[in-house]
């Protein structure tokens, strides 16, 4: 392989978590280079809502994950000296019955002990927090008052715009189509811009990772699902204090065959006055680009129930992407057995709150050979995959 493209490291995938590795490779003074198929976000990171939450977190084993990286948005804006709009806004997951509120306190104590602020609120105390949600349409809410939102586009640019200057070399258009192996070793990638070699490939690549992996004859367990989201007119007259969120997946066991529109919804208001809606479309391992016929009315009608004020607003746009989720609901971060030099760092269930702390983490595994931050152990690319505590997808609709 010449030499032109040599690095030590390579990250693969410029979305919030190629793009936290990127940073902390390169300030940890590593010769490093990310490389995109396409534009910085274009996958999953450029098209969700900017929530910042850990009460859908996986119970078993993601809390420290969680917690500590949650801790870090303290303090990220100031070191990477860029504004990210993170605010702690609170989120509100609604429960719109008695069967979502008594399948949420389980989860809700376990949030609080472990050191998680939530709490239950019945529905006026909703409404007093939220006075656009129509109180009649639940049975209360899931609240935690110290999660909130950020840009993720600032979260992206930030860690570039630091991590430039440092000597992170940025290839965007240039897609992966084969890794170069020697004797078991990772020696680099090939790509759609020629060859590039390093010692240590990363891999955050989140939807599109199994087809990676297929290219060295691995089966990663890393399984998509489209999300949606569309977003209104500035409503300068509205003002929506914290972030909406509910999930019928969450608190109960659905049987595949219920309505698109149950599924998930998102809601938060950017500072320009724009609602921004979200929507968990469908499983499947569709990396399809374009949105389906059925996600933008399932969001409207969502909204408009929770929202009546909202029912008159108008679209600017909608789109989608696909995001990941695991059989047992935690990410896959360690390094690639029996192939050495490639690490993963991907599938985080609600990757904003994880971010800070992937880059960390993957910054750790390349320097030291191993992660001192946090146990990882339970992430493994060969551990057994169990159940995991939340149904995240709903089997419904075809794509379309
Ligand atoms: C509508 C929607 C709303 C969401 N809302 C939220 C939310 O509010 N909060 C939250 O935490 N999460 C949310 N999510 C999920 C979140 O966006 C993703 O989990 C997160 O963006 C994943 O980040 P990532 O960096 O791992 O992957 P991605 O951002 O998907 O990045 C992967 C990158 O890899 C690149 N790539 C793939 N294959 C190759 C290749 N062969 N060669 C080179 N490059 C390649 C892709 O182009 C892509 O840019 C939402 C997702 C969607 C779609």
């Amino acid at each position: 392989m010449h030499k032109k493209n040599s690095f030590d490291v390579l990250v693969i995938g410029a979305g919030v978590i190629g793009c936290s590795i990127a940073y902390r490779l390169a300030a940890a003074g590593l010769k490093t280079a990310l490389l995109d198929q396409s534009q910085v976000g274009a996958g999953a990171s450029g098209a969700n809502l900017g929530m910042v939450q850990s009460n859908d977190v996986e119970l078993g084993h993601s809390i420290p994950l969680v917690t500590t990286s949650f801790a870090r948005y303290g303090q990220l804006g100031e070191e990477l000296g860029m504004r990210l709009d993170f605010k702690r806004t609170g989120i509100l997951h609604l429960l719109p019955s008695e069967e979502h509120w008594n399948g949420s306190l389980e989860r809700a104590a376990a949030l609080a002990q472990a050191g998680i602020a939530c709490e239950m609120l019945p529905a006026r105390a909703v409404a007093e927090i939220e006075p656009m949600v129509d109180p009649e349409t639940i049975r209360g809410a899931m609240y935690a008052p110290d999660q909130g939102q950020i840009n993720p586009f600032r979260l992206m640019w930030a860690y570039l715009r630091r991590a430039i200057p440092l000597g992170l070399s940025l290839h965007t258009f240039t897609r992966v189509t084969g890794f170069e192996l020697q004797s078991g070793r990772v020696q680099g990638v090939h790509t759609t811009h020629g060859e590039f070699s390093a010692g240590t490939v990363v891999l955050a690549t989140a939807a599109w990772t199994r087809r990676l992996g297929e290219m060295i004859g691995q089966n990663w367990r890393v399984h998509t699902f489209r999300a949606s989201a569309m977003v209104t007119e500035p409503q300068h007259s509205l003002k929506l204090r914290s972030i909406i969120s509910t999930a019928d997946h969450i608190e109960l066991a659905l049987d595949g065959k219920k309505d698109i529109e149950l599924a998930f919804l998102g809601l938060r208001q950017t500072a320009d006055g724009n609602f921004l809606i979200s929507q968990a479309d469908r499983p499947g391992e569709s990396l399809y680009p374009q949105i389906s016929a059925l996600a933008p009315k399932a969001m409207a009608i969502m909204t408009g129930r929770y929202f009546p004020i909202l029912r008159r607003a108008r679209l600017l746009r909608s789109w989608t992407a696909p995001t990941t989720y695991t059989e047992d609901g935690c990410p896959l971060i360690g390094p690639v057995p029996g192939v050495e030099g490639l690490i993963l760092a991907t599938a985080f269930r609600s990757s904003l709150i994880n971010t800070p702390l992937a880059g960390e983490i993957a910054a750790e595994l390349v320097t030291l050979g191993r992660c001192e931050v946090i146990d990882i152990r339970p992430f493994a690319l060969d551990r057994e995959m169990g159940k995991a505590d939340t149904f995240y997808v709903v089997e419904s609709g075809q794509d379309s």
